[in-house]
C-alpha cells in the first residue's frame, strides 16, 4: 500500500472558474494561463477543464510542445518571448504567439529565417521593472519590429504589479495608454486580479485578459477578498488519512522541537502529510484543516512525512475521527466542506500559488470529473 496521501484535480471547478471570469470579462478573450505546469495541478490534468479558453499563456517552450501534443490549435502565448535563437524555429513549427520584451529578442527574430511571420505581444515595462521596454523606447521598438518581415500581427501588454492591492493599476494604465495610443493592434494587460477588479472599464479589459491565479480557486486578493466572494471553486484538494492518534495529558508537548503544549487532556491524531509532500513546514499550531469534513487545526511542527491535528473539534461534532479518517489539507472534503488553499497559505505567510505549485513529485495526483 503507498501512502494515503493523494491530489485530485477537479475538472468541474476548472470550467467554473474559467466561466467565472468569462462572466467578468464578456466582450474579451481569456488566456488561461497555464505556466509552472499549470500551477502545480499538471497541464494535462488541467486541460480538459481548461479547453474553453481563447487560447494558452505560459513560459517553458517544452510545456508549449505538451499543450499542442493534446491536440491544441488554438493559439499559444509565450509570455517572456525566446531564450534563444533556436526557440524561434519551435515557434515557427507550432506556431507559438511570442512576447518580445528587449531589443536582444528582435535581433533573434531579425535573424530568424521563416516562411511564416510570427504573432507577437510587445511588452512595456510600465512600472514593475521586470521585463519590458521603458516608454521611452517602446515607440521605437514597435518600428522596429514592425519593419520586419517575419513578424505579423505586433499587439501590446504590460503587466500589473499591484492589481491585487491598494495601489491599483492606474499609474500603469497611464503608462500603457500613453505608450500605445494610435498604435494599431490587439490588447492585454489584466492579470486574474486586474480581471476581476478593474475589467469593468473597458480600456483596462483590453481584448485578452490573462487569468491564472483565479482559474484555480484562488482569490488574487486574498484575505481582502476570499474564494466564496469571487464565487471561484478550488481546483485541486490534497488528502490524506489518520495513520495513528494520541491521548494527551496537560503538560503533554508534541513534535519537533515540542511547539505545543496541551493545556489539559486531548485526543490528536497523526496525519501522513508532511513538507516532503509540499505541505508548507512554516505552518504552525493553528493552521486549519478538515478531519472528515470538520474544521480543526494542527498543533505542533509540520515533520518531512507527518502533520499532526487536534481532533477535539471533530469528536465535539460527534464524528469519527479515529485511525482512516479523511484529512483535507486543502480543498473539497467528501462531505462538501471547503477549505480554502488561500486560509493555509496565509498560515504559513505565503500565497495559495506557492503551496499548488510546490506539490511534491511523490504526491500521487487524480482527475475528478473525468471517465
Ligand atoms: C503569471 C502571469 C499572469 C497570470 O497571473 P495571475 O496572478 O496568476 O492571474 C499574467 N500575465 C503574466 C505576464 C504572467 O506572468
Amino acid at each position: 500500500m503507498p501512502r494515503p496521501i493523494h491530489a485530485t484535480i477537479h475538472t468541474a471547478a476548472l470550467q467554473h472558474n474559467l466561466e467565472r471570469v468569462r462572466q467578468a470579462v464578456p466582450d474579451a478573450k481569456t488566456w488561461a494561463v497555464v505556466k509552472a505546469n499549470a500551477y502545480g495541478h499538471g497541464i494535462e490534468r488541467a486541460f480538459e477543464g481548461l479547453r474553453a479558453a481563447d487560447g494558452f499563456a505560459l513560459l517553458d517552450l517544452a510545456e508549449a510542445e505538451r499543450v499542442r501534443h493534446l491536440g491544441w490549435r488554438g493559439p499559444i502565448l509565450l509570455l517572456e518571448g525566446v531564450f534563444e535563437p533556436r526557440d524561434l524555429e519551435l515557434c515557427s513549427r507550432l506556431s507559438l504567439w511570442h512576447a518580445v520584451h528587449c531589443d536582444e529578442q528582435i535581433d533573434m527574430l531579425a535573424a530568424h529565417k521563416t516562411q511564416v511571420p510570427h504573432r507577437v505581444f510587445l511588452k512595456l515595462n510600465s512600472g514593475m521593472n521586470r521585463l519590458g521596454f521603458t516608454p521611452q523606447r517602446y515607440r521605437s521598438a514597435w518600428a522596429r519590429l514592425n519593419a520586419l518581415p517575419q513578424v505579423d500581427e505586433i499587439s501590446f501588454m504590460t503587466h500589473f504589479s499591484d492589481a491585487d492591492g491598494p495601489r491599483g493599476v492606474a499609474h500603469q494604465m497611464a503608462a500603457f495608454n500613453a505608450a500605445t495610443q494610435d498604435l494599431p493592434g490587439e490588447r492585454s494587460v489584466c492579470n486574474s486580479a486586474a480581471t476581476l477588479r478593474f475589467a469593468s472599464d473597458a480600456q483596462v479589459r483590453g481584448d485578452w485578459v490573462r487569468a491564472g491565479i483565479v482559474l484555480y480557486g484562488s482569490a488574487p486578493d486574498f484575505p481582502a477578498h476570499n474564494a466564496d466572494h469571487w464565487q471561484v471553486q478550488p481546483t485541486m484538494t490534497l488528502a490524506t488519512r489518520i495513520i495513528g492518534t494520541q491521548q494527551l495529558q496537560a503538560g503533554d508537548t508534541v513534535g519537533y522541537g515540542s511547539r505545543f503544549t496541551a493545556e489539559g487532556p486531548l485526543t490528536i491524531g497523526v496525519a501522513a502529510c508532511g513538507y516532503a509532500d509540499g505541505y508548507p513546514r512554516h505552518c504552525d499550531t493553528g493552521t486549519p484543516v478538515l478531519v472528515n469534513g470538520v474544521r480543526t487545526r494542527l498543533v505542533g511542527r509540520v515533520s518531512m512525512d507527518m502533520v499532526t491535528v487536534d481532533l477535539s473539534p471533530v469528536i465535539a461534532a460527534g464524528v469519527d475521527a479515529g485511525f482512516g479518517s479523511e484529512v483535507t489539507l486543502w480543498g473539497s472534503a467528501r462531505n462538501g466542506a471547503v477549505l480554502p488553499i488561500d486560509e493555509v497559505a496565509q498560515a504559513a505567510g505565503t500565497v495559495g500559488y506557492e503551496l499548488m505549485c510546490a506539490l511534491a513529485p511523490r504526491v500521487p495526483v487524480a482527475v475528478d470529473g473525468v471517465a
